[in-house]
C-alpha cells in the first residue's frame, strides 16, 4: 500500500455530542503525520454532492466543547443506492482522497461497510446517542445523553416530592434502552421501561401503587422512546386507575434535548481517543474497521462484522434497578 497523503472525514446520521472532538482529534492526528485532511459537509449527502473543504489545525480549534457537528450531518437515503454511492466514490477519486473516516451510528457504519467493499479504505468511529452499535461498549454522545436525562430526573424529583406526584420521563435511544437504563439507575427510578424487556402498563401501575403504599413521596418512571409500552399507553392506564394507584402521573418527553448542548468530559475524551485511533488504523494499513471501546481499551472490529448488528443492554443491571427501587 502506498503511503497515504490525503484523507477525508464526515459525520453522519443523528448528531451526537462529542462528534466535534473526534473531528478535531482525527484532523490533528492526520496533519501530524503530514497528511491532508478534507471535511465533507453533511455526511453522505455531501459526499454525493462533492462538498469538501480542506481542514487545517486552526479550522478545528475551539470546537472540542461544542455539541452537534461543525461538519453538518444528514440522512441521505440516496446513498443506499448504487448510483448514489458511485457518485460519492467518484468525488473522492477526483480529489485524490485515498481513505475516509465515518463518524456515526448504525446506519452510517453500514454505509461505511459498503464503501469498504467497493475498495475504499474506511474507518468508522462509533458515535450515536443511541449506543446501539455492536463492536463497542459505548458510543460518542451517550454519556452526555445519559447525564442530561439524569439531570431532568433530578429536577422532576424535587417537584414530585413537593406534591407527592409521580413523573414519567421519556428519553431517546431508538430501539435501544441504554439511556433509559443508565439514567434510571443513576436517577434512582422506581420503574424503567426498555424495548429489550417489555412490561405492560398494568405492571407499571402496580409498581407505582406499591411505591405509594410503601410511603414514597414521589416516583420516577423512565421510558425509552422505542418501548412498545410507551408513555401514551402508561399515561392512559394510570389515568383510568388513578384512584387505586395513589400517585398522579405527569409526563415529560425529553426528545432532542437529550442530544443537545455541550458534551461531557467523558464524551470528549472518548471522541479524542477514537479520532486519533481511526488515523492510527489507516497509518498501520489496517482500514475497514470500526473503532470503539471495550473496557478501557480501544478496539478495532471489522466493519463487515458489525454492520447492521445491534447490541443489547445489561439485563443484570435492569434486574438490580428493580431490587433497588424498594
Ligand atoms: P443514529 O444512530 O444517530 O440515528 P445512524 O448512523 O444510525 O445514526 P441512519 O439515519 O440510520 O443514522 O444512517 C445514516 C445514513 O447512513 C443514512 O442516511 C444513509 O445515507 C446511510 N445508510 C444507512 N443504512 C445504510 C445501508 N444499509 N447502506 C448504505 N448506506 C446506509
Amino acid at each position: 500500500m502506498q503511503p497515504i497523503q490525503r484523507i477525508a472525514i464526515l459525520t453522519s446520521g443523528g448528531d451526537a455530542p462529542g462528534m466535534n472532538a473526534a473531528v478535531r482529534a482525527a484532523t490533528r492526528a492526520a496533519l501530524a503525520r503530514g497528511w491532508q485532511m478534507h471535511g465533507v459537509r453533511n455526511g453522505y449527502a455531501g459526499l454525493m454532492e462533492g462538498v469538501f473543504e480542506p481542514l487545517q489545525a486552526r479550522d478545528v480549534g475551539g470546537i472540542i466543547q461544542r455539541g452537534g457537528t461543525v461538519l453538518g450531518s444528514a440522512r441521505a437515503p440516496e446513498f443506499a443506492t448504487e448510483a448514489g454511492r458511485a457518485r460519492a466514490l467518484d468525488n473522492l477519486r477526483q480529489r485524490g482522497i485515498e481513505a475516509l473516516i465515518v463518524i456515526g451510528g448504525n446506519g452510517s457504519q453500514s454505509g461505511a461497510n459498503v464503501l469498504a467493499h467497493a475498495g475504499l479504505p474506511v474507518v468508522g468511529i462509533a458515535s450515536t446517542v443511541d449506543n446501539d452499535l455492536a463492536g463497542t461498549d459505548v458510543t460518542i454522545g451517550v454519556d452526555t445523553a445519559v447525564n442530561i436525562t439524569v439531570d431532568a430526573i433530578d429536577r422532576l424529583r424535587t417537584t414530585g416530592t413537593s406534591h407527592k406526584r409521580a413523573f414519567l420521563v421519556e428519553t431517546m435511544g431508538r430501539n435501544c434502552g441504554y439511556i433509559a437504563l443508565m439514567a434510571g439507575i443513576a436517577g434512582g427510578a422506581e420503574v424503567i421501561v426498555v424495548p429489550e424487556c417489555e412490561i405492560e402498563p398494568h405492571e407499571v401501575a402496580e409498581r407505582l401503587r406499591a411505591a405509594y403504599q410503601r410511603g414514597k413521596t414521589h416516583a420516577m418512571v423512565v421510558v425509552a422512546e422505542g418501548a412498545r409500552c410507551g408513555a401514551k399507553a402508561i399515561m392512559q392506564h394510570v389515568a383510568e386507575h388513578r384512584d387505586t394507584i395513589g400517585f398522579a402521573l405527569r409526563v415529560t418527553t425529553l426528545g432532542h434535548v437529550v442530544r443537545g448542548g455541550v458534551p461531557t468530559a467523558a464524551d470528549r475524551v472518548l471522541a479524542t481517543r477514537l479520532g486519533a485511533a481511526a488515523v492510527d488504523q489507516l497509518a498501520r494499513g489496517m482500514p475497514n474497521v470500526l473503532v470503539g471501546l471495550r473496557g478501557n481499551e480501544i478496539v478495532a472490529t471489522p466493519l463487515a462484522k458489525i454492520a447492521g448488528k445491534t447490541k443489547g443492554i445489561d439485563q443484570d443491571l435492569l434486574a438490580l434497578a428493580r431490587v433497588l427501587a424498594q
